[in-house]
């Protein structure tokens, strides 16, 4: 079967999969999204229990990306998921934390947070596409980062032939420790600024750049192309699929589920590209009870969830898990897409409304899968240093602020449903990119600076400093510069060399 990609917004858009991940967005400002999700079989899960990280997803992505070649797959998995970059010959680690109930690992890569998953691969899967589709121009990638997403992205693209790479990232929204990885970032492709502004402005300013036909033009005379790595690239998503299809076939494999049982996943979300994965892995033939939406005071997914009401006009909170402070999640879009019978004019409806009036309300039809598919719940950030505090003290486990919202929430879960299906719980960041508030929630002293709190927390926590992390504390700034959200394409331009 041949996999094609539609738009969000318009559903006659047919493209490859080497053409919507080399473009990132389509044109109409819609999201890419696969014409049929591809099923797996109990029989094949079985069969994955048996392999390697990289050939599980040789397995996935060779459902997905039809117009690969097996080599060119290959190729990719194998670069991305080995242990030169990966502290975890298993990639993903699954740890036990209390009956029935697992934290998925995600963050033992590079920058050690779940980013790393996709972000490895994806300059593999982005440099294939352009040289399957024969481009010949330099591909510039723009990011928009609440504060992950970027340095994962100059890890992965960092150096890589024939591309740059821009982040922005809101100046007052990222961890001491999250912009020390960013402004020290090396490579010759690379630039990496400040924005006056949150999360959203600096996604929205990525987003109009990306969709001016102006702009796009201009570029193109200069031999140069955008695409993006933020998680609105089907390229992002993709790989986020596999680690799901990977730990049900662990769970199997180790006897701590039947084949065909059905499991719970809980994700601490933001941009809603990692639950969507598990919404995806789950159509593929992944048996899952429900996947439960994790938020923190910016809890704009609960109430949608929850209502089917999506409206963005409320406080934006700066809260201890920044990665999830956001108020604009886009690939809800992705979702509402194929949940209301893949109709482009309705999501052109809807999404148009959150433009112009940052609101809407979806049919009851769509209300009433939400509410078979998910739970969603949300917790302050009290509750999230009370959680970090409460598991560490009973299961001596320390985990990083965004975890602890999934954990709060599925604890909270638990006890209003009593439901006991074996849960997985995505375990986003390694404790050790936010020190300083893991250390003030199990209440520890934390006046010092970012890297005597990386040992003080090594010391609590007798989890092994990253090397990576560790290694930053020599490095040089190189990025210090801070702009008005209105001048992003300056930015761009300037740093490209590129004449207005
Ligand atoms: C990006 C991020 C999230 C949110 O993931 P989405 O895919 O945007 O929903 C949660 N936790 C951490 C640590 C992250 O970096």
């Amino acid at each position: 079967m041949n996999m094609y990609y539609k738009s969000t917004r318009n559903s006659s858009v047919n493209v490859t999969s080497a053409q919507a991940i080399a473009q990132g967005i389509s044109r109409d400002g819609g999201l890419f999204v696969p014409s049929e999700i591809p099923a797996i079989s109990l029989d094949d899960i079985k069969k994955l229990g048996k392999m390697t990280y990289a050939e599980r997803a040789f397995f996935v992505f060779s459902k997905f990306l039809t117009d690969f070649t097996d080599s060119e797959i290959h190729y990719c998995v194998d670069n991305a998921y080995n242990d030169k970059n990966f502290d975890s010959d298993n990639i993903a680690e699954l740890a036990h934390l209390f009956s029935g109930t697992y934290m998925l690992e995600l963050w033992h890569g590079p920058t050690c947070a779940f980013k790393d998953m996709a972000l490895q691969i994806l300059p593999y899967l982005l440099t294939t596409s352009a040289k399957k589709l024969d481009l010949g121009k330099k591909i510039v990638i723009l990011v928009a980062t609440s504060g992950d997403t970027g340095k994962a992205a100059l890890e992965g693209f960092k150096d890589v032939p024939d591309t740059e790479i821009l982040v922005f990232y809101p100046d007052d929204g990222v961890s001491a420790m999250q912009k020390k990885q960013m402004t020290t970032q090396e490579g010759a492709n690379v630039g990496v600024c400040a924005i006056k502004g949150n999360f959203d402005d600096a996604q929205n300013g990525v987003k109009a750049i990306f969709t001016n036909a102006e702009i796009a033009d201009t570029l193109a005379e200069n031999g140069m192309q955008f695409s993006s790595a933020n998680s609105i690239n089907w390229g992002r998503l993709a790989p986020q699929i596999i680690y799901y299809v990977s730990t049900y076939a662990q769970l199997v494999e180790d006897k701590a589920v039947d084949l065909g049982e059905p499991i719970n996943i809980v994700v601490p979300t933001g941009n809603f590209g990692n639950i969507l994965a598990g919404y995806y892995a789950k159509k593929m033939g992944v048996p899952v009870n429900k996947l439960i939406c994790a938020s923190n005071a910016n809890n704009v997914l609960t109430d949608f969830i929850n209502t089917g009401v999506y409206d963005r006009n409320r406080q934006f909170y700066t809260t201890i898990s920044p990665s999830m402070d956001i108020l604009i999640s886009s690939n809800l879009e992705r979702l509402l897409y194929h949940l209301c019978g893949e109709n482009d004019a309705t999501i052109r409806d809807w999404f148009g409304k959150l433009a112009s009036e940052g609101r809407y309300e979806v049919t009851d039809d769509v209300k009433k899968i939400l509410g078979d598919e998910f739970y969603a719940g949300c917790c302050d950030d009290a509750q999230t240093k009370a959680c970090i505090k409460g598991i560490y003290d009973k299961y001596s486990y320390t985990c990083d602020t965004h975890t602890a919202v999934a954990v709060k929430v599925y604890q909270d879960y638990k006890e209003k449903t009593g439901d006991d299906t074996v849960t997985v719980i995505a375990s986003t960041a390694s404790p050790y990119k936010f020190s300083g508030s893991v250390l003030s929630a199990i209440g520890a002293d934390t006046d010092a600076d970012e890297f005597a709190l990386v040992d003080k927390l090594a010391d609590a926590s007798k989890l092994p400093i990253p090397a990576s992390l560790a290694a930053l504390k020599d490095k040089e700034i190189r990025f210090s510069e801070t702009i008005d959200k209105n001048d992003m394409k300056g930015y761009v331009f300037r740093a490209l060399g590129i004449k207005e």
